[in-house]
Order: structure tokens, then sequence, then C-alpha cells
């Protein structure tokens, strides 16, 4: 059920330039505010400093303003918010759910490689052992006392909530299962919080009611459930759309250097040709 006034986003990350999958989905998620007199917002998700990029983050507003795709009220930056975020790690460390771990990735890889099984959570990362989860009181004062660098776990067996549901736009109710993410980073050593957090923090201070965004997000959609549920934010309602597919019917990705908007741009083709391609490729409002 979608709620009576509609607030959607589209959440990009500037970590390369809009492709025409992105456009999809900022096309989707202003199609449902517009059509519902709701209101469209823009969100540059630059929280990982490795990947993201100034002139990618300008990039995203050039692009998107070329398209004639406007949105509601200013851009919010999540690089300019991250007392925000860390008081929202506070509040789950005050609750005893969360615990330094000072594993590096390839810790991790070797204690995973002696076990028999190697599971994945649902976002591809391995399952995290829970190594850093059994220090004793000690053992962690002492690590951190030395200045080793550590990131922050949820403990999810102490997090979890049972019965939590989200509703699907065109489905109903979904079941959430957040405990296949294990003990899931909420931040990283290089970086100040996760995308799970701070995606699931600013569509609740930005009031979303409407999550629309790709189909492969689904899966952390139950993991940004639980975090709602342990923080006591609103919960919105989710369209995921199916993605955008190439000629060989291979998903659009930076990685696989998909033609961005700009080399359409530059190739002289007009936007409003775009618009109607991705006007024939929008899912009906349910
Ligand atoms: N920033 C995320 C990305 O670019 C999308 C976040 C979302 O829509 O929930 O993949």
């Amino acid at each position: 059920m979608v709620p009576m006034s509609v607030t959607t986003r589209f959440a990009p990350s500037p970590t390369g330039y809009l492709h025409l999958g992105h456009a999809f989905s900022a096309f989707n998620a202003r199609k449902r505010a517009r059509d519902a007199g709701g209101r469209f917002l823009l969100r540059l998700e630059d929280i990982d400093p490795a990947r993201c990029r100034p002139e990618f983050a300008a990039a995203i507003v050039e692009d998107l303003n070329w398209l004639g795709l406007d949105w509601d009220g200013p851009v919010r930056v999540q690089s300019e918010h991250l007392a925000e975020y860390r008081a929202v790690l506070d509040r789950l460390a005050a609750q005893g759910l969360v615990y330094p771990c000072f594993c590096t990735r390839s810790d991790v890889m070797r204690e995973l490689s002696a076990s028999a099984a190697a599971p994945h959570a649902p976002d591809g990362a391995p399952l995290y052992p829970g190594t850093c989860r059994r220090l004793s009181p000690r053992q962690r004062a002492d690590r951190l006392g030395a200045g080793e660098r550590w990131a922050l776990r949820l403990d999810m067996a102490a997090a979890l909530r049972p019965g939590l549901f989200y509703e699907e736009a065109g489905e109903g109710r979904i079941a959430c299962h957040p405990e296949a993410f294990g003990d899931v980073v909420l931040a990283r050593k290089d970086a100040p919080a996760s995308y799970h957090l701070c995606v699931t923090h600013d569509d609740a201070v930005q009031g979303v009611t409407l999550v629309t965004r790709g189909e492969d997000l689904r899966p952390s959609t139950d993991l940004h459930r639980l975090i709602q549920a342990l923080m006591g934010w609103p919960v919105p309602a989710y369209a995921h759309h199916r993605l955008i597919v190439d000629t060989d019917g291979k998903r659009l990705a930076k990685r696989n250097r998909a033609v961005t908007l700009r080399d359409m741009r530059e190739r002289g083709i007009p936007p409003m040709e775009i618009i109607e391609r991705l006007r024939a490729e929008a899912p009906p409002a349910p």
C-alpha cells in the first residue's frame, strides 16, 4: 500500500558517471512522486572516500538537469552529515548492539577457508565468523589501547527482532530475514559509516515514504528494516524495479563501461529520446 503523501528519492553514489540504468531509477522515483502529487528528492551517497569523487557528484547533478529530471528541495550530501551517523552508532553501542572488529579482509578469508562452508550474506559479502565478537573485554580494551584500527559490526544475535516485514508495491507484505547478513559492518575502518546505516537513517530523516530502487538492492531491505526497528524509525514502503539490460541481456553497470548519459549527450542524442525510452520501460503504478 502506497501512503497518501508520497516522498521518493534517487540516491546514487558518485563513483562514476550515470548510465541509462541510473536514469531509469531516477525516472521511476520521480514519476511515482509526481503522479501522486508528492515530493522527489536527490541524495548523494558519497560516504565511501575511496570510491566517491566530487567530479562524479557534480556530473550527477548536471546529467539529471540535462534530462529534465528535476527534484524538490536541496540535494542531501551524506558526507556533510557524519555527526548524525556517528550518533546512530553511539545509540546502537549504548544498547550493546555493536562491537569493534579488528580483522582485516585477509584475516576473515583465512578463517573462513579453514572452515568447510564459506557462507555469504545476501549482498555477496562473506559471512563474518564472529572472531572479534568473542574477544574478552580485556582483549578488546588492549587492542583499542594499542591503536589498532577497527570497524563496528552489528551483533546480529543480540539485535535480531522477530516478525519484521515491509510492504512491497504490487506484492504486499514481505517477511524479513536480516539474520542472513550475520554481523554486518556498520562503520568501516576507512569509512565513517556503512551504506546500510546511512541509507536507512537518511530515508527516515528525509521523510521518504516510498523507496524506489533497483531489484539488485532488494536483499538489503531486510537489513534496513531491522535497523529501522532498532532505531524506532518510520518504515517506508518499497518499490524495487527491474534493472535495464543491454542488448546482450547483461545488466548495465559502471564497471562494464555501460554507455553513460554523457556519452549519449556527446553523440547528440536528444534528452527527450532518452526520456521516451525510460517511459516505455517504466512499470505501471500499482
Ligand atoms: N547509493 C546506492 C547506490 O548507488 C543506492 C541506494 C538506494 O537506492 O537505496 O547503489
